[in-house]
Formats: structure tokens, sequence, C-alpha cells
């Protein structure tokens, strides 16, 4: 047959060439790592879903992602085990836990983690009749560890963690010299910064840089949340790049020299309430609005008159542009940048039909002034306030807490309900007891001006 056969055999030449030690690197980084994200996300996933769901070996693989913070993007699955755990908790310490601390200690800690309240009841099989924990444990470094941390997420009247704070911090520092080097860092840090108290996104780059270390340290667990980490940390920086810009453009600090100009600080503010991709546009909101306190805060504790106090009081109580005619010239300038912001932030919620919680920050704005405006007629009077009826009552607003936990959902999705907002204005306990805890610290650690209010 004539013609051109496509299956004919042809004899073609070939150089065996290597292939491109480039890969894929001028594709750009960003869709490079786009992808490699993507692909480890989904083994890391897999590694969650194979392991038994009843087991140790899945409860401490929650646990190193929840360190190496990454959970946030296997909040299902995680839930979905620890949940299990909680339905069959006692099941679970009798067949699983075999009476080790480490294991009964870190099953504890990530339930109540979760919001599942257990019984600390749990730790009598390692105390005598009198509540001493069992001298056995001192050698047990890992037990003792865990059992310092389940210890952060006691609530009152817990006596037995109490002692189980003493009795870990006691062991764990006399260990300290036998330990080596790396594992003596890590353990310090651990007693010096406890999970519960430490700002994720700085206890992530330190845990990250442990685990490395770690004899059972997963390449692909360790290569996602590295990747994870610089991936946040890019978008942080665009973000802090975004209101840097706007925070110059104001010219506030220029303007107004008394105030701190301290906008970087108050990103990082934000970025511990919530450092998750998907609430940027909430960090902007949050963190604008912290300028504004801190220079509210700087007029009333410092710079203001009394004079100039009640005029700028009054007019923020009337919430409208005109009031801006009677203050003090620095104070009609800021008077007017506060309005403005407002008025954008209830522009860009309009858009999702959420402008009705801008009403509720506002709202919490004038109380915070409120009680701004009665520290410095306390101040200017020479008035020592009684501390609980006066003091501590204005300080729960002081503190700033209910204007900024409020503040902090504005930019939040749907899970930031009307409910939730009509909720939070009630003052429920848990926003006077983070707010009475806030306003004391900050007395006691006013020297550090930085977020002093
Ligand atoms: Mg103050």
């Amino acid at each position: 047959m004539d013609g051109f056969d496509g299956d004919a055999e042809i004899t073609r030449r070939s150089d065996n060439h290597h292939p491109t030690i480039w890969g894929d690197h001028f594709l750009g980084a960003n869709e490079w790592e786009e992808k490699e994200h993507k692909d480890l996300k989904e083994e890391v996933r897999k590694m969650l879903v194979i392991s038994p769901s009843k087991s140790f070996q899945k409860l401490e693989l929650i646990n190193t992602i929840q360190l190496l913070g990454v959970a946030y993007h296997f909040e299902h699955e995680i839930e979905e085990t620890l949940s299990n755990i909680y339905n069959g908790y006692e099941e679970w310490i009798g067949e699983f836990c075999e009476s080790d601390l480490h294991v009964v200690a870190l099953s504890f800690r990530l339930l109540r983690q979760q919001g599942y309240y257990v019984s600390s009841d749990v730790f009598r099989m390692f105390t005598d009749d009198q509540g001493n924990y069992n001298k056995s444990l001192v050698n047990d470094m890992q037990g003792l560890l865990s059992l310092y941390e389940a210890a952060q997420f006691r609530v009152h009247d817990e006596e037995n963690l109490d002692e189980a704070i003493n009795f870990t911090t006691t062991h764990l520092k006399l260990m300290l010299p036998k330990l080596s080097n790396s594992l003596s860092i890590k353990v310090s840090n651990a007693i010096k910064y406890p999970i519960n108290k430490t700002i994720a996104k700085v206890a992530t780059r330190k845990y990250i840089s442990f685990y490395q270390e770690d004899k059972s340290c997963d390449q692909v667990l360790f290569n996602f949340a590295k990747l994870d980490f610089n991936t946040l940390q890019k978008m942080h920086k665009r973000e802090l790049c975004d209101i840097t810009r706007w925070w110059k453009e104001l010219n506030l600090a220029n303007e107004l020299p008394f105030a701190r100009d301290r906008v970087v600080e108050l990103y990082f503010w934000s970025l511990g309430v919530y450092f998750e991709p998907q609430y940027n546009v909430a960090r902007k909101i949050l963190t604008k609005v912290l300028c504004f306190v801190s220079i509210t805060d700087d007029i009333y504790d410092t710079y203001g008159t009394l004079h100039e106090l009640t005029l700028l009081t009054n007019a923020i109580e009337r919430w409208n542009i005109d009031a801006a005619e009677n203050l003090a010239s620095y104070m009609k300038l800021f008077y007017t940048a506060l309005l403005h912001l407002y008025n954008e932030v209830e522009k860009e919620l309009a858009k999702e039909n959420k402008s009705f919680r801008v009403n509720f920050a506002i709202s919490e704005m004038k109380k915070l002034v409120r009680a701004y405006f009665q520290e410095a007629k306390w101040y200017h009077g020479n008035t020592i306030p009684r501390m609980e009826e006066e003091y501590m009552k204005n300080g729960i607003e002081s503190s700033t807490i209910p204007n900024l936990a409020t503040t902090s959902w504005l930019g939040m999705g749907d899970e930031a309900t009307k409910e939730a907002f009509e909720w939070i204005t009630t003052e429920p306990p848990i926003l006077v007891a983070s707010s009475i805890i806030g306003r004391l610290l900050n007395d006691i650690g006013g020297v550090y001006d930085i977020f002093s209010f």
C-alpha cells in the first residue's frame, strides 16, 4: 500500500537529554507554590483519614497539625475525630490510655481546647488520697509536659489541676539541666509560653523549628507547615502594606505628633485575633479601628484639656459631621477622620447586606469614649475612684475589650449574626471577665506602651 501509514515503524534518533533542571520554576512562584500547597494538603488529609479513628496515633497527629498552625485546613476531620472520642470518652480512657499520663493529658487538653468539657477527675489515677501526684512520674518528661499543658485549660475549683501546675513546673525545671540542648529549649519555652496564652503565629513559627529537630518529624507534614506559614506571611505582608499606605495618606501621625504611631504593632494585634486568609477584611477593619482607639486613648489620657475633652465627648455622642465645628482644630481632624472610617466600613459592608453591624460598633466606640472621659475627669479633678464600684466598673469599658470584640466581628462572614452582636452588647460574663483581665494586665504592664490603653 502506498501513502503514509501512521502505524508504520519509523526509526528516530534520540539524544537522551536529561529533564529540565528548572522544573516548573518559571511558571511563576505563585503558580508552583499553589500546586505544591494543594498536593501537600491532600497528602496530609490522607494521613488524617487513614489513621484509625480511635487511636493514639491519630490524636498525636491532630496535636502536631494544630501546633504546626495548619489545623484550619482540616477543621472538619479534626472535629469528627474529637467528637468521636468525646462520645466514648470513658471507654477511651479505660481501654486506650493504659494509665499513660501523656495520653490521658493529651486527650483531656485536645477535647477541652475543642470546647468539650471533660472532667478533670481523670487525673485522680495519678494522685494519692491527699491529691499529691505520684513520685513515679517525676522522670516522665513527656507526661509532665503534657500534664502541664492540659492543666492550662483548668476552670475554677479544679484543685487537682492547680496542684498539677506546681508539680509539673517544679519537676520539669529540675529536669532541664539533664536534657539535650534542643529539648531543654523546647521544654523551657513550653513552660514560659503556655499554648492558650500565646499568639498563634508566634507559637507556630517556634514549633516548626522544634518539629524539624524532632525524631518523629514527618517530612510531608513539615514541608506543608513551612509552605503554609510562608504563604500566609506573604499575604499578611501585603495586607500590612495596604494598611500602612492608608495610614500614611491619613497623615494623622504627623498632624497629631503627641499620639503613638503604632500601625505595625496594631496590625500584629489583629493578627493575634485571627490569622486565617478568610479574615483579611476583618483584620483590615480591626486594625484601622485600633489605630483610632490608640489615638483616642492618648487624647484622653495625656494631651486633651478637660474642656476640649468635654466637647469631643459630646461630638462623639452626636456622631454627626456638623458636630466638628465646635472642636479644637487638631480634634476636628481626628473627629472627621473617625467618622469617615466608619462611613467607609459601612459602605463596604452594605455590599453584602451587613451594614447593620456598623451601628453596634459605633455604639461600642461611644461607650469606650465615655469611659475614657470618666478617667480623664478623675485625673483632672484629682479624684481617686473607689476600686470595685467605680474604677473596675468603668474599667470594663476602658479596657477596650467590649469595643474590640464587637469590632473584630465587623468584617467576618455570615457566622457573625445579628443575634451574636445583640448578645455581646448585653455584656455576657465571658466578656466582662476578659475585660477585667485586660484592664488589670494593662494597668500592671502600662510601662510597655505599645498595646496599653
Ligand atoms: Mg488609657
